[in-house]
């Protein structure tokens, strides 16, 4: 197969200074969760990018100087030489395959409270330091020394940079997490020297760094600004039209400009909040402004939407964060004709959780994300089956789909056994509530992925006991079978059922995926705290429901936090009328009514109540496994060698943890036991002998 010519002009040449990009195709800087802490793990990554076609690939942000430092979260650092041969891998594994190196220095000013290295933060003007966790710590005003110093400090950062092989350094202003974006904002900088009042003195600083940096590596180094596209902060900060101003205003000073929205959580906004090239508004038109190239992102997994921001002159360059995680090898694919073999990105953002959780990245779509080195997983190379030859997965859910997938890709003969008429399992189900219509993927990928393999064979509406299993003889079995909601309220409020007089209707997710509406005033208990309880009640709102959510925690959805949702779940609820309550847990359940006490003083208050819908916890359909295992005598003698529970039934979790579970299985099929051995490569933080 070959490319569709439509395509051809992503896989033209750009020039960034004195380098030039094979392509248009530009994984801009993303967190992995793993950084300075696992950089083989996070090299090896970028190396599989570089294999999948990337025109530039870039790392994390790293700490460009340690008087700025981000702890807990953990990115690249480049403090000082030491550190130079960390980074240097990541740029070596970029090269590979021809892609450019690029590396996103970071100086967090007001962002960055040193919990680690106890420095006083920095910033343009002395304020409290603005981080997620809201540190108790001040930032100070830099004077004009500090000011110079920060000069020297980029310009030696950048020599580092270059030593260690990077030919690309972008300087972040953007999302809120840079010095220069701290400068250029009105809410952060309210100087009255030089550096502060007009956008002229603001920009400044930045102006003075670039052109120093382009003194120090410039022969050899493209000098990117990731410069915010808005801040969002009404009549206050770095808005967009001052944004336009700025291009305008030193339209040659970068090589070129990376555009990114002014938060975080806005730029990486997740498929339930913003559509695919949801910036657009806030770019079209600053091409124009300006002669060096402009790369954006919007979690572009479309080839066709690629190729039309660059043919109506909106980009130069398709910048990819989530879409290169969920496939690294989207540049090859559409440059081989096999645009349908993209595994395109749900906009989930379990990705993000990694790094916010400062443990390790994962991504739904992709299971083998931080995996290449750790486990030796390549996302599109898989080892030929073991000794065993067929394989019988009961339940497609995404656990079956991915264990199915990857097993049939490995050669076995597997038969795939749903008891439902179509493939998914709870993502078939989920991906029709409000705001998840994306999750859809998880399915459709997998589906054309075994519709390909002559070797996999799929039977619905086969729900399968413990005698059939026995009784086909499959080699291998695993068990899929999924889980379901509680509705006795059990999860972490309640570790016992909570009391219940059985008067009221008590709903659970599984009962409203099933059409189960209740109607009046619905109290909705979510001791959950991800995204079920914010979603199931939009969807009782859409339904007429008068909405109250309880939740014992602080926060509504708390732990969608991680994946930069919560604030956007909160205001949507409010939007809709939803009446919350925060830190109070559900009772009891009698007629007419719901009692709730408060978790800190136990106070009770009584709601009027037509119907409660538990969003508790989940517990898996482990009753084919149990009765198997008890069946253990029987397998040989019915040809089974092995028998497995995975995925949700194994132990519920997000559908990330369930395609993981899916790919583990598949991938350890017939390979040696490993005892007592770690599952993984890590690496340990060396002893200094001096
Ligand atoms: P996971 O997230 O672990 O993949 P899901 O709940 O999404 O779990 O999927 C489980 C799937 O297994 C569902 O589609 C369900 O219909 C199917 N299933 C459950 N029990 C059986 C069974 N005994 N035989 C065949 N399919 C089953
Ligand atoms: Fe996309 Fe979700 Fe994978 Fe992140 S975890 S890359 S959002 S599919």
């Amino acid at each position: 197969m070959s490319r569709d010519p439509r395509y051809d002009i992503l896989f033209e040449p750009v020039q960034i200074g004195p380098v030039t990009a094979k392509n248009r195709f530009y994984q801009v800087p993303h967190c992995n969760g793993g950084g300075y802490r696992d950089p083989s793990a996070a090299a090896e990554m970028r190396r599989v990018k570089s294999e999948g076609g990337w025109g530039v690939i870039f790392t994390e942000q790293t700490e460009m100087h340690h008087t700025s430092e981000i702890a807990p979260y953990i990115e690249l650092r480049l403090w000082d030489d030491e550190d130079i041969p960390f980074v240097a891998k990541m740029a070596d594994a970029a090269h590979e395959h021809g892609a450019l190196a690029g590396t996103e220095l970071t100086y967090a000013g007001i962002n960055g409270p040193n919990l680690y290295t106890k420095e006083v933060p920095l910033a343009p003007t002395a304020m409290p330091i603005r981080t997620y966790t809201a540190d108790p710590v001040n930032a100070r005003a830099m004077t004009k020394k500090d000011i110079r110093d920060l000069r020297r400090w980029h310009r030696n950062a950048c020599l580092r940079a270059k030593t260690a092989g990077f030919d690309l350094i972008s300087l972040y202003a953007a999302h809120g997490h840079g010095i220069f974006q701290h400068f250029l904002s009105t809410a952060t900088n309210h100087r009255s020297d030089e550096y502060g009042g007009s956008l002229e003195n603001r920009a400044r600083l930045l102006r003075e760094v670039i052109e120093e940096c382009k003194d120090a590596v410039g022969d050899s180094c493209g000098i990117v600004l990731r410069l915010s596209l808005h801040e969002t902060l009404g009549e206050l900060g770095f808005a967009n039209s001052e944004v336009r101003d700025l291009v305008e205003m030193h339209a040659e000073l970068p090589d070129m400009w990376d555009l990114a929205h002014g938060t975080w959580s806005e730029c990486s906004g997740p498929s339930r909040f913003s559509d695919e090239a949801s910036q657009q508004e806030l770019v079209e038109g600053i091409k124009a402004l300006t002669p060096k190239p402009v790369v954006g992102v919007g979690r572009f997994t479309s080839p066709d939407v690629m190729a039309k921001q660059i043919r109506t002159g909106i980009l130069d360059m398709i910048g990819c964060a989530r879409p290169s995680i969920a496939d690294p090898f989207i540049p090859l694919k559409i440059d081989q004709g096999r645009v349908e073999d993209i595994r395109e990105c749900i906009g989930c953002n379990i990705c993000i959780t990694g790094d916010m959780t400062m443990s390790s990245g994962r991504c739904t779509q992709n299971p083998t994300f931080m995996e290449e080195w750790r486990k030796g997983w390549h996302p599109e190379k898989f080892e030929a089956r073991g000794e065993s030859e067929t394989l019988l997965v009961v339940g497609a859910g995404p656990a079956g789909l991915e264990a199915a997938r990857v097993a049939g890709m490995r050669g076995y003969q597997v038969v795939l056994a749903e008891a439902g008429t179509e493939l998914g399992g709870r993502v078939a189900r989920e991906c029709k509530l409000p705001g998840l219509a994306t999750w859809g993927r998880v399915a459709d990928y997998r589906q054309y992925q075994l519709s390909q393999m002559a070797n996999v064979d799929i039977y619905f509406e086969n729900e399968l006991s413990a005698d059939d299993i026995l009784e086909f003889g499959f080699e291998n079995v695993v068990l899929a079978t999924g889980s379901c909601w509680r509705a006795d309220g059990v999860s972490r409020h309640h570790v016992l059922p909570m009391p219940n007089d059985d008067s009221l209707p008590v709903l659970t997710p599984d009962d409203l995926m099933d059409g189960k509406m209740p109607s009046g005033k619905v109290v909705l208990f979510d001791d959950d705290h991800y995204y079920m309880g914010g979603v199931i009640a939009e969807l009782l709102v859409e339904n007429g429901c008068q909405v109250t959510l309880i939740t014992p925690s602080a926060y509504v959805s708390a732990w969608s936090a991680n994946t930069l949702e919560q604030a956007s779940v909160h205001a949507r609820l409010v939007k809709l009328g939803v009446t919350i309550v925060l830190n109070r847990a559900l009772k009891s359940i009698e007629a007419g009514q719901a009692v709730s006490e408060c978790v800190y003083s136990g106070g009770e208050e009584i709601m009027a109540a037509d119907a409660v819908v538990m969003v508790a916890s989940r517990v898996g359909n482990d009753s084919v496994w149990s009765e198997l295992s008890a069946r253990e005598d029987e397998w040989q003698a019915n040809g089974i060698r092995s028998i497995r529970l995975i995925g949700d039934a194994e132990s519920p979790a997000p559908i990330a943890w369930a395609t993981y579970a899916g790919h583990r299985y598949a991938r350890e099929l017939d390979q040696p036991d490993i005892g007592d051995a770690l599952p993984f490569r890590r690496e340990l933080t060396h002893i200094k002998n001096d």
